[in-house]
């Protein structure tokens, strides 16, 4: 295996950011592509920007926040944190002790792992369900979680989020809904409710997916419970710095949806040109997702049946090598190329994604089958491809 563990995956997160700074020197900003849906956006005015001091930045920015919050996500108050991760974990702390049970519903399995880690943290029993008919809540539970939208954009179905809320509500037991992407997926492309107003007690959604704010965690709800978690939160300096809540603030400001719902066109499109360029020899290797498409780990192992694969290169290993042709090739980031330890390997094209706008179907489907077939050329071969994950 090339990627044996999250030492490496941060190693290859290191050389990733190596080949975008020299694509960024050699060739410039606009022969890069990120097609993440992770923006990092950071809108900011000469204004604001002299604003940010430790103390006197937050007394203006937290305010709007507070405001600019509760309209995207609803609830009784609101808390700006470091990363969704960090308001999954400053909640976990808050709210569950050693040996209670986190019950988790999530439409697709795997669920983030900062879920699971935040739960061993702390000594918690976890279990996880993706259907109702095994759904249940044992004694002794102190937190439910829901996650609106995986991270691979598999929708919950609106049905089960009631029922799971409506089961947690008889038991009086905690609900904090995971929407890290669902807040805008599953409100604008599924005419879903917000979290909040489906029952939630608490959500947390990141504010730079599919939105163009900083990566950051965005979490509203009861008040109650959101002055517990806050300081908690201060308590292992999770919480948002000043230049983040002003970023977030302004990437509230500007948001609209407009790019989530112009990505349903594009994807149209794309599909239709892989489709008709692959006849035959990409396959099914491609899914849709709510506004792209992606390539998962299952679909790429099954397309690379048919090759002659090295036993030591696994098909996570395949798609980092295929993220990382794409990166270094064509230019286009995708999130395994760039991504935390434990994060999804599944290879997806955003395209809501800001770089999507300079970005022609037919040239995106070109680049993915070029770097298809370099990718081809190298998976077997040990040496070069550990040198283009760790170079
Ligand atoms: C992205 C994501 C997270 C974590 O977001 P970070 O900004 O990386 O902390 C958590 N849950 C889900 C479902 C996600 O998609």
């Amino acid at each position: 295996m090339l990627i044996k563990n999250s030492q490496d995956e941060v190693k290859k997160r290191e050389s990733s950011f190596k080949i975008i700074k020299s694509i960024l020197n050699e060739k410039g900003r606009r022969d890069l592509y990120d097609l993440t849906g992770l923006s990092g956006g950071f809108i900011a005015s000469e204004n604001d920007l002299n604003l940010l001091e430790t103390y006197v930045g937050p007394a203006i920015f937290e305010e709007e926040l507070e405001t600019l919050g509760k309209e995207h996500l609803g609830g009784e108050k609101v808390l700006a944190v470091n990363r969704t991760s960090s308001g999954i974990l400053a909640t976990i702390l808050s709210l569950v002790c050693e040996n209670s049970y986190i019950i988790h519903y999530l439409p697709e399995f795997p669920a983030h792992p900062s879920i699971t880690r935040s739960a061993k943290l702390i000594g918690a029993n976890y279990i996880e369900f993706d259907n109702l008919d095994d759904f249940h809540i044992p004694e002794n539970t102190s937190l439910i979680i829901i996650t609106g939208s995986t991270m691979d954009h598999k929708v919950i179905d609106e049905d089960i989020f009631k029922e799971v809320i409506n089961r947690a509500k008889m038991r009086k037991i905690p609900v904090f809904v995971d929407d890290a992407s669902g807040a805008r997926l599953r409100t604008i492309l599924f005419n879903q409710k917000k979290a909040i107003d489906l029952g939630a007690d608490l959500v947390v959604t990141s504010t730079d997916k599919l939105m163009f704010g900083p990566r950051g965690g965005l979490m509203a709800g009861k008040k109650e419970l959101i002055n517990k978690i806050k300081s908690k939160a201060h308590q292992f300096g999770l919480e948002a710095q000043p230049p983040s809540i002003l970023a977030m603030v302004n990437g509230l400001k500007s948001f609209n949806g407009e790019n989530i719902k112009n990505s349903i066109e594009k994807k149209q499109e794309l599909i239709n040109l892989l489709n008709n360029k692959s006849s035959g020899t990409l396959g099914n290797v491609f899914e849709e997702t709510p506004t792209g498409v992606m390539i998962s780990e299952e679909s790429l192992k099954n397309e690379l049946k048919s090759h002659r694969l090295l036993d030591n290169i696994s098909s996570k290993d395949c798609c980092f090598l295929l993220a990382m042709n794409l990166l270094k090739n064509e230019g286009i980031i995708t999130i395994p190329a760039v991504s935390m330890p434990g994060a999804s390997p599944t290879i997806r094209f955003d395209l809501s994604s800001h770089d999507c706008e300079k970005l022609k179907m037919e040239t995106l489907a070109d680049k993915i089958f070029n770097s298809f077939n370099s990718f081809l050329e190298i998976v077997n071969d040990y040496d070069k491809s550990e040198e283009l994950l760790f170079s």
